[in-house]
């Protein structure tokens, strides 16, 4: 399952910069047209966090549109998957956002 090897890496990345510290919440964006389902990600979430010792943390998933920009016409459009056409029927197009994946924030209680 890819989205389980891309969360042990998310949280390989968040015990990293935790050092130890305990982790309240870990927010992620990701871009509707990075192929990666949010949905798979917060299932395999908790699992891989108790795994690494981060368990309590809680998962925010912030979704970024996408948005393709057409070979044919030039128009920028919003596209909700990879295999939107622009308004003017080509298929051909550049994404210009959507494809991220990243840990946006992290944070973590005080040290006791
Ligand atoms: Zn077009």
């Amino acid at each position: 399952m890819h989205e389980l090897a891309i969360t042990q890496n998310i949280i390989a990345i968040v015990g990293e910069a935790a050092k130890g510290r305990r982790v309240t919440r870990v927010t992620l964006e990701v871009g509707k047209l990075s192929g990666v389902m949010s949905d798979a990600i917060a299932f395999c979430f908790d699992i891989v966090a108790q795994d690494a010792g981060l368990e309590g943390a809680t998962l925010e998933i912030r979704e970024i549109e996408g948005r393709a920009r057409c070979e044919a016409c030039g128009l920028e459009f919003e596209a909700e998957n990879l295999f939107t056409p622009c308004p003017c029927g080509s298929y051909r197009s550049k994404r210009v956002r959507g494809e991220e994946l990243l840990v946006k924030s992290i944070e973590m209680a005080e040290a006791a």
